[in-house]
């Protein structure tokens, strides 16, 4: 027999209707969690459809269906009772375990398209309507060699803005603590003077705004909330605006505003100003024209310092052999290395478990199977030295004849694209190099990669093809 919801969905079109309720349900509990928490934890929840009494969630692995009943259950059943109107929503959930979400969920994640146009909110804005995340603070924010330089230019920012370093051009790879840093700005102004004016948003909702307002008239009061009733503007992600020419000509003028009124403008992307794609020359020159500084993988005493920080602001506890471990295996991205820990302590609150190290390994083999096939260096390493047929010791020597630094420079730029390890660990992991001769070397390669070098690409192609990547 099917629940009285389902029939009431069947009668207004089935899965359709069903689908666009669990929408609505997602767009209530979006307004209710952090962002983050909605990403990770709702966003990659399929609906399934009401069968019998129960609600069926289709969820990427088995961690979801213990945290979401822990933290988020009761609120995703009485938020679809109200969206449906109707007080007899099954209470109960099946849970089926869907692999290829996990992928999905990560895809969606990297090539979103625009949402729908939202209309802007009023103006002005209030500095607690900033938008900001509270969690992300300069307290909370571990400093490494990898982020040092973006650290210190943000905190000169945070203490002068508009002075020292302007535009603050921060870029580096995905969840390497961009966001966090320009939140941390946003604080840190406010902290000082409440009533600074601090616009912090996307570019992709910049962009969604514009749009707005050019289709509803409202260009003018658009362009006087970004232009005139902004102090700050904190702009992630701009590599969003690659392509979008029009948008790019507003945000041009915006940028030219605020800097010519000694305003301080954070812009962040994925890449350095020069590599964004499609981006107009003179934005890219403006955005070269202040401080430009990068984030890295932090390296393996940032990835423990960082676990031990979580750890503690959650209530976490966690031993120095379990924070080693986990910061040993989990290598490219903090957001990894904090959801890692989260799943570890759900794990260890369901079991009635400590967190020791048996946990910590038996938890990773079941959320990230591929670890133990994942690529590492090691291995491109190996097929480097097969492709050009050298020895793996020559390959981390010191030897600087072109026969071996040519592998090493092309090993080591594919370890950095493919793998995004840290500076400083591929200097170690090839031989107790410096740094900056990787970063030199990397350099290098992504310029002959660029200029479409032949025996470049044909090496590079070659030996990921190789690996499978
Ligand atoms: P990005 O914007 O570069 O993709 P985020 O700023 O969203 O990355 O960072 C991802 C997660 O990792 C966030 O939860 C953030 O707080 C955390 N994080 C990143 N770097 C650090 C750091 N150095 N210290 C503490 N937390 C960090
Ligand atoms: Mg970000």
């Amino acid at each position: 027999m099917l629940g009285t919801l389902a029939r009431k969905c069947g009668i207004f079109g089935g899965l359709v209707t069903m689908e666009r309720l669990w929408e609505q349900a997602l767009g209530n509990l979006k307004t209710h969690l952090s962002p983050e928490n909605f990403e990770t934890w709702l966003e990659p929840v399929q609906f399934g459809g009401i069968e019998h009494d129960s609600v069926i969630l289709r969820i990427p692995n088995q961690f979801f269906a213990e945290w979401i009943s822990a933290h988020y259950l009761d609120m995703i059943l009485d938020t679809l009772r109200s969206e449906a109107g109707d007080a007899s929503v099954p209470t109960k959930v099946r849970w089926e375990l869907d692999e290829t979400l996990r992928e999905k969920a990560q895809a969606a994640r990297e090539s979103a398209p625009p949402p729908p146009p939202r209309a802007p909110r009023p103006t002005p804005r209030a500095p607690e309507m900033a938008d900001l995340n509270p969690k992300y603070r300069f307290r909370n924010f571990v400093v490494g060699p990898a982020n040092q330089l973006a650290h210190a230019a943000s905190v000169a920012c945070g203490s002068d803005p508009g002075r020292r370093y302007n535009p603050l051009f921060i870029y580096g790879g995905v969840g390497l603590g961009k966001t966090h840093l320009v939140n941390a700005i946003g604080h840190a102004i406010l902290q000082r003077n409440p009533r600074a004016r601090i616009l912090y948003l996307s570019a992709e909702r910049f962009t969604n705004e514009f749009i707005w307002s050019l289709q509803n008239h409202q260009i003018n009061s658009f362009r006087e909330r970004y232009r005139s009733q902004c102090d700050v503007l904190l702009m992630d992600d701009i590599q969003f605006l690659a392509g979008r020419e029009q948008t790019q000509e507003e945000f041009f003028h915006t940028f030219n505003a605020l800097y010519h009124s000694d305003k301080q403008i954070v812009v962040t992307s994925d890449v350095y100003p020069q590599q964004i794609s499609e981006m107009q020359e003179r934005l890219i020159s403006r955005f070269q024209s202040g401080m430009v500084a990068d984030v890295q993988a932090p390296e393996l005493d940032t990835r423990i310092a960082i676990l031990q920080k979580k750890a503690e602001s959650e209530g976490i506890e966690l031993e120095s052999e379990v924070a080693l471990f986990l910061a040993q295996t989990v290598r490219s991205n903090v957001r990894e290395l904090e959801g890692t820990l989260l799943r570890i302590a759900v794990k260890a609150e369901l079991l009635g478990l400590p967190i020791d190290l048996d946990l910590a390994k038996e938890t990773l083999r079941t959320i990230a199977p591929n670890q133990d096939t994942a690529t590492t260096v090691e291995d491109i390493q190996r097929i480097a030295c097969g492709y050009f047929g050298i020895r793996l010791a020559d390959l981390k020597s010191r030897r600087r004849h072109r026969a071996v630094s040519f592998p090493r420079m092309i090993a080591m730029y594919i370890c950095r694209q493919r793998l995004g390890t840290s500076y400083p660990e591929l200097g170690e992991r090839f031989g107790g190099k410096d740094h900056t001769t990787v970063i030199s070397a990397v350099r290098k390669i992504s310029g002959l990669v660029e200029a479409q070098d032949e025996r470049v690409l044909g090496a590079v192609g070659a030996i990921e093809r190789k690996l499978g990547i």
